[in-house]
């Protein structure tokens, strides 16, 4: 039952293809030269001094916050206004996640609350920049260095993002991406972290490998010689498999960013006024890397306007229920309704629309119709 009008289609292509090709006539599957290549090209990309690729970006914000020595009886603030992932990495470093509310008119961490979530346990701040639209960097980094606090960034959503020309990587520690399936660079699975802290990056390698001190590409390029391992690791490295198909992207990206940006344009004259349908506001000097498009619906219930999408064979899904009123989280650090309001009506009120380079204007004609008629 595919949609008449799909949520998302990947561009993968002939360039991916023809790079797949080539690893396959080659010897190395797993990481080699291609994820090396796709690391130095991410880098130039972002402007940052290293990458390092692995399997996804809840493995790198899992790396980034060990590679930083975070750990159990740690609190890492951040906001209950994202994919489930966020919090997890967090707990998977043993540490815990700590919720602040958001943005009424963003969805963002509002920078404002953060400092009243400050204990002697925290020690980090880890950001989502939502939908691509940047934190703000500058006023979190402030809060950091007056309490000595890291901050990785969960930049999934913000490859292409810029707020007051900062762009991830560039105020924190790490900064952390995705190459999931409908990510606006995507490998089906993958992720990568950036940091311009060279220490950092070497321990990130080392981790994403099982803190071994070579890789299988290393051996059959030197010949067999002992490897050691001088710390612990995990299996998160990314293979020349997932490098190839992401390479090429790098040529595009620019390009269906300028596709995002007036796709979302003709949203926004299709939606703007209408009462009952609130969109995502972009402060000033925000480069929106438009990862996804939502609509947060205030004239309908929001799973009666699903609903009438689902009749109507239009793709939509929720980014995102309010992470912390999720029942692991809920059950386990005693979370209830109420605990942060402006999430909450968020979560309850969020709907993506189809949104994809290539999209057809028409279907942005045709999805924003429906909603116009719905809240009326
Ligand atoms: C997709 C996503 C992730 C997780 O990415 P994976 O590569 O699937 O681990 C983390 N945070 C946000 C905000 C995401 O959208």
């Amino acid at each position: 039952m595919s949609d008449r009008i799909p949520f998302f289609k990947h561009d993968l292509g002939q360039p991916e293809l023809d790079l797949l090709a080539e690893v396959f006539g080659g010897e190395i599957l797993t990481t080699g030269d291609y994820v090396r290549r796709f690391e130095a090209a991410f880098s130039d990309y972002l402007g940052a001094a290293h990458t390092v690729a692995v399997t996804s970006c809840t493995g790198a914000l899992h790396l980034s916050l060990l590679g930083l020595g975070l750990g159990p009886g740690d609190e890492v603030i951040t906001t209950p206004m994202t994919f489930v992932a966020t919090a997890m990495a967090i707990l998977q470093a043993g540490a815990r996640p700590v919720f602040v509310d958001v943005e009424p008119d963003t969805g963002n961490l509002d920078a404002g609350l953060v400092e009243a979530a400050i204990t002697d346990r925290t020690r980090a701040i880890m950001p989502v920049h939502l939908f691509g639209l940047m934190c703000d960097m500058k006023a979190l980094r402030e809060i950091a260095d007056r309490h000595d606090l890291k901050i990785v960034e969960d930049a999934a959503h913000c490859i292409e993002g810029s707020r007051d020309g900062v762009r991830p990587g560039a105020l924190s520690e790490a900064a952390c991406f995705s190459f999931y399936a409908t990510k606006n660079m995507t490998s089906g699975e993958g992720g990568a972290a950036v940091t311009n802290d060279a220490g950092l990056a070497a321990d990130m390698r080392l981790a994403r490998l099982h803190g071994m001190t070579k890789t299988a590409a290393d051996r059959a390029a030197e010949g067999y010689s002992h490897w050691d391992v001088p710390a612990f690791g995990w299996k998160y490295n990314m293979s020349n498999i997932e490098a190839a198909l992401l390479l090429p992207q790098f040529e595009r990206l620019e390009r269906k960013a300028a596709q995002r940006q007036a796709l979302a344009a003709r949203y926004r004259d299709e939606l703007t006024g209408v009462n009952g349908v609130q969109l995502q506001a972009e402060p000033p000097g925000c480069r929106h890397a438009h990862h996804l498009f939502p609509v947060w619906v205030h004239g309908i219930e929001r799973d009666a306007m699903i609903g009438i999408f689902r009749e109507q064979g239009v793709g939509v899904v929720v980014n995102y229920r309010a992470v912390h009123l999720t029942e692991y989280f809920a059950r386990t650090f005693g979370y209830k309704p109420g605990d942060f309001p402006e999430a909450e009506k968020l979560g309850d009120r969020a709907i993506s629309l189809p949104f994809y380079p290539g999209m057809p204007d028409s279907h942005v004609s045709e999805v924003s119709g429906i909603i116009r008629n719905a809240v009326d």
